[in-house]
């Protein structure tokens, strides 16, 4: 099968031929038909992520056909078309038997721990527990920028940072993981500021239901802004990006005992940021990880998008070929694009 493999990491990647996959014992193979690309696969490849080894093939959120399980395997057949959340879980330990499988020990993640969906083929381990079945209404590329960014914005709003109607909502960087909690945020009635330092990703968050925006370039203090709009501060603040600034700010933001969620992933030099915790302490805040969402989760997720409550296909940028996805790998740190851009050739 064709590929997009790299060998070191941060030297541009091939698209190289490679041996098809076959399934584990409690796995499948899915054929990709569409597959995001994401800032976790720009950190995959710069060398940010300890699970990865060498040589490896990146991406992790994709939607495909089954075309081969293994023999433990009975609920999915070939020719069922599916998703699965970028964490699977194993199933058998303490945190999947809680329900938690995206914070499973033992996660098996496509891209990440093993080969990923830049490819023609995608193995996936643990099938029966993680595999999500897709409504016939939900097409490829919507289905493939589901797994990582709008599950784990979902995942946020909704279970982590508790959102209830009428709560202000601060959402910190406007790329596609910002853009879907701003979506998902306004649809249960919260009020959502959206933040970024460029204007057009602004005008955008305004379409995704943001009712106030600030440019942190723009303004002598970001926090003092959130605060004035919210007259005392969020109740709930989501750091998309994953940066020092941003992260501090989204807990300087918040109101007494508001609620931060860190989404955007910190690695390298960023792993250990400061946090204002005299703030926490004193304002009795509530500080939460979001790493993906559990496959059985989905279902409320999907419910919404059918309903048409929620439209992630409205983040979907650029449609582009797998060796297109070199150039858009390799330049995605400071990249300009607004919304998600899905691989849907090979
Ligand atoms: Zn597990
Ligand atoms: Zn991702």
């Amino acid at each position: 099968m064709k590929a997009m493999l790299f060998e070191t990491f941060g030297t541009p990647p091939t698209i190289a031929t490679v041996p098809d996959p076959t399934p584990s014992e409690d796995g499948v193979v899915i054929a990709v038909a569409a597959t995001g690309l994401c800032r976790s696969d720009w950190h995959g490849w710069m060398g940010h992520d300890p699970d990865i080894r060498l040589p490896h093939v990146p991406g992790h959120e994709f939607a495909g056909k089954v075309v081969a399980t293994g023999k433990r395997v009975s609920r999915f057949h070939a020719g069922d078309r599916v998703t699965v959340p970028f964490v699977s879980g194993c199933g058998h330990c303490p945190e999947c038997h809680s329900g938690n499988q995206q914070v499973c020990p033992d996660q098996f993640q496509p891209g990440f721990t093993h080969w990923g969906s830049f490819a023609e083929y995608v193995a996936i381990d643990f099938a029966e527990t993680n595999l999500v079945a897709l409504p016939e209404a939900v097409d490829d590329a919507t289905a493939a920028s589901l797994g990582c960014r709008f599950a784990t914005s979902f995942r946020a709003v909704v279970d982590q940072a508790r959102t209830a109607p009428g709560e202000w909502v601060a959402v910190h960087g406007c790329g596609g993981v910002g853009l879907s909690a701003i979506m998902i945020a306004s649809s249960m009635g919260a009020n959502v500021i959206a933040i970024d330092v460029f204007d057009d990703k602004l005008a955008f968050a305004r379409d995704c239901g943001a009712v106030a925006t600030i440019n942190s370039r723009a303004v002598a203090d970001t926090v003092e802004a959130v605060r004035q709009i919210t007259k005392g501060g969020a109740h709930v603040s989501i750091d998309a990006l994953g940066s020092p600034t941003t992260c501090f700010n989204s807990i300087k933001n918040l109101r007494r005992r508001g609620r931060h969620v860190q989404v955007g992933l910190m690695l390298g030099d960023h792993a250990t940021p400061q946090i204002p915790m005299a703030q926490v302490i004193g304002h009795e805040l509530e500080i939460y990880g979001s790493h993906g969402m559990q496959a059985w989760r989905y279902d409320a997720m999907m419910a919404m998008i059918e309903t048409g409550k929620i439209a992630p296909q409205k983040l979907i940028g650029r449609k582009i070929a797998l060796a297109e996805a070199i150039p858009a790998l390799t330049a995605m740190d400071g990249s300009r694009d607004i919304g998600i851009s899905v691989i849907d050739r090979f």
